[in-house]
Formats: C-alpha cells, structure tokens, sequence
C-alpha cells in the first residue's frame, strides 16, 4: 500500500491553527513577522558531538543549542563589553526553561528587574542568538512545534537585545509598560520591546563567525555580522555542545576613548586604565550630559581615528585628559554639552614647553575648582546658585553666568522642566530619585535613561 498521511496528523495540526489564530502571525510595519512565545522546556538528552542540524527534527526546544548560544553571547562581550549583562532568575523573574537565555541589553535588564520586583515575570523567549533564530525558522518552513512566523536567522527583535515573550503578560503588562517596556504587536500580546535600548542586531552573527573561525583555521568565513549562505552553512555543522575553544576576550582593546559620552565611570574603559565619566546638568537647557575625561601630569594618550587629546590645567591638583576642538570632534559639536575652551596645558616643573591648547570643556562649567585673587572657590551657575561671598567673573570656563565663587554657595531649588506624552503635559524627573505618582515615558525628557516624563 502507498503510504499517505495517517490520520492523526489532523488531530495533530488542530492545535497548531489554533495557535496560528492565537499568536497571529502579522508583522507590523517596518519589523519581520517573527516568532513570539514559549521557546521550549528543557531538553532532556545528553549532549554529544550533535551539531545544530541534528536539531532540526526530534525537538520543539532551542534549549538544545543553550551550550553553544551562551558562548555567542560571550565572544559578544568579548567584542563589545557591558553590551550585555546576565540576568538570574529571583526577586520575581523566572525563567520557562534553559531555552531561554538569561543575557539582556543593560538597560533593558535594569528595567525588567525593576518590573520583576514589583510584580513577577515569567519569561518564555528573551535574547536570542543567531543560532536559535535558525531553529526556529527551520521548524517554521518544516512546519514543526506549532511555529507559524519566524523571522530570517540575523533579523529578528528578539536577537536585539532588547526584546521579551511574558508567559504571564496579561498580569505583568501595566508594570513592564510602567518600567519603559512597550508592547507593540498587537497580535502578539506576549511580546513587550525596550525601544530606548540600543538595538544589537548583527552582533550575535558576528559572534558566532568569530568563534567559527577560531576552531576551523583551514574553514574562514567573512567576519561581516552578516548573516548569508556561508554563515547558514556554519551553523549548520556548529556544535550544539559548543566550540571546543570559546569565547577570547583577550587583546581586544577598549572602545572608550576620552570624550565619549558617558553615564558612569564604567562606561569609561579607556585604553589606558579606568577614567572618570565626568557628568553635570546643563541648566540652560536641562540636559545632563556626560564625557569621559581621565587625570594627567602632562601628556595624554592617543589613538588613530579617535579624538587628539591634551591634558589641560583646570587649577585641580592634577591635569585633565580633555578631548581636543578639531576636525575629528567637529569643534565640539560631537561632544554634548562641550564647547570649545582655550586653556593652557597643566604641567609639573615647567618640563613640558608652555602651551596652549582649545579643547572641548563642559559649557555649564558648575563643579570645577577656580581660583582668583589667590584664593580658590568653586564655579557656579549663578542663575541657579547663590554665592554666600565673593564671586569672580573670568575664571571659570563657559558664559558668563558661570563664576568663580570665593564662599560657600548654596543651590537654589532645581529649575522644573516640562514635557509632553500624547498630548498629556507632564515633568521631567529623575527617576533615581523621585518617584511619580502616575506614567513615565521614555523620550520627552533630554538626558540618561533615568531621566523621564511622569504625566499623571
Ligand atoms: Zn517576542
């Protein structure tokens, strides 16, 4: 007799259309249609020399190939440190099985746990690598494990970083909406994105294309981040297992540099140590801006392709590695918040030639030490700062609103700055320190992620 589908495949693919009518399979405009839930339980076999093809068929779980995504997600930050961090599971965050792998943008994380410990989640599908993806769109065109969209392998949301599947998302949407999570696909209820969180798409790829070429030097494939033929063929035979040598964070050298903007010290790695991520409110227009900057004695460090640099005298004990007003900065524009400042280079003993030097200084100077009349103050915004005693006008960097001020001074209450969500007027808070009685938006506000619009 001629073999022809048994019966029980109808019984089988009942719930598959009823998944299809459940989770839809529309994309919305501008993102592929993607797969968005449960990405499976634990397998439960033992992994051997099975390669990712192996898992094609005989499993509906990416938990198979967990060994070997968790090393692409650390050659990623090999490639690019604090791109990630790892999440653990507690204070209201479970996950649905090692499928899920617990490595998320930063910010994105910080707003998760801060959601997590207010109401519980439950994740079925966080960050995902390039080789899951692959699973999962092979599963699609096989027809496998229910799955009914599943964008290309290099190309789905959730390899950005910054993308969630909530097992309970009816109970726990108004927290994450409330944590900056936003739900945009409205035929996937179960998917939430951190939009305000850079998108890292292409890294995964270029993760794994390094790992392939470090275990196959006689098999070398385009280091492109980009996924095509080539790569598809790779993680085809890429062990499930892992490669037998791993991620090699060693000799990669920091991208900081000084006068990158920053938020804290820790995105400041330079290349010669840890700098200082130097941060201040401009009050004229209520952004908090930051750049890296490091100390000096006389000399600062350079790079090829990256700002010239100088250590300039900003009257502190030491000198400051400051980024240097030309071409490469465009005379500041590049640096936020800087304008071009001629100050003169800090030395020791005279054993460096005097010079000068333009360079791109905090344009709200308040903070630095000043001095005049040989007595040393602090510089201040007087439009919103009193001076107990003398203030002196020509020696603090910036307008002239900035002066050097001899006494004690004393802040006045900090200016309000207003925004507007859909119309909905509201105040601009930090969120570290103030909490709001209603919504905050990501986006209305000028300055770091914990700067936003509460609207009540
Ligand atoms: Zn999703």
């Amino acid at each position: 007799m001629v073999s022809f589908p048994p019966i029980r495949t109808l019984v089988t693919h009942t719930p598959l259309t009823l998944l299809l009518a459940l989770s839809g399979c529309m994309g919305e405009i501008g993102e592929p249609v993607d797969f968005h839930g449960d990405e499976g339980e634990d397998v439960s076999i033992t992994l051997t020399d099975q390669t990712v093809r192996d898992f094609e068929t005989g499993t509906c779980s990416t938990s198979a190939v967990a060994p070997l995504s968790r090393q692409i997600a650390e050659e990623m930050l090999c490639i690019a440190p604090g791109v990630l961090v790892e999440l653990t599971a507690g204070n209201g965050l479970t996950f649905r099985s090692s499928a899920v792998l617990p490595f998320m943008e930063a910010e994105a994380a910080q707003d998760l746990l801060d959601a997590a410990a207010k109401r519980p989640i439950e994740l079925t599908s966080g960050f995902r690598t390039v080789v899951q993806q692959y699973l999962l769109h092979r599963w699609r065109a096989k027809r496998r494990c229910g799955i009914t969209a599943a964008a290309a392998p290099g190309n789905s949301n959730h390899e950005s970083g910054r993308a969630i599947d909530v097992g309970n998302f009816g109970s726990a949407r108004a927290t994450l909406r409330a944590k900056g999570w936003s739900d945009p696909l409205s035929r996937d209820p179960v998917h939430f994105e951190h939009r305000s969180s850079p998108d890292m798409r292409g890294l995964d790829v270029h993760a794994f294309q390094r790992l392939w070429n470090r275990n196959n030097p006689n098999d070398q494939i385009s280091e492109d981040g980009d996924y095509g033929p080539g790569t598809a063929a790779r993680i085809r035979q890429a062990p499930a297992r892992g490669f037998a040598i791993g991620p090699e964070c060693a000799g990669q050298a920091s991208d900081n540099w000084i006068g990158d903007s920053c938020e804290t010290d820790d995105g400041c790695d330079l290349p010669s140590g840890a700098g200082t991520c130097e941060s201040w409110i401009d009050t004229d227009v209520g952004r908090t801006h930051g750049m890296c900057i490091d100390s000096c004695t006389g000399a600062c460090p350079g790079r090829v392709g990256e700002a010239s640099t100088f250590c300039a005298d900003l009257d502190a004990p030491e000198g400051t590695c400051v980024a240097v007003a030309n071409g490469t900065t465009s005379n500041c524009e590049d640096i936020a918040g800087t304008e071009a400042t001629t100050v003169r280079r800090f030395q020791i003993n005279g054993q460096l030639s005097s010079t000068v030097e333009t360079v791109c200084l905090r344009a709200d100077a308040v903070g630095i030490e000043c001095s005049s009349g040989g007595q040393t103050g602090e510089c201040i915004n007087t439009k919103f700062a009193a001076c107990t005693g003398e203030s002196a006008t020509g020696a603090c960097p910036g307008s002239s609103d900035i002066r050097c001020c001899l006494g004690a001074s004393e802040r006045v209450p900090e200016p309000v700055f207003d925004c507007t969500v859909n119309g909905t007027q509201g105040t601009c808070i930090d969120t570290n320190t103030t909490s709001c009685a209603g919504q905050t938006s990501f986006g209305a506000c000028p300055g770091g992620n914990n700067i936003r619009c509460c609207t009540t």
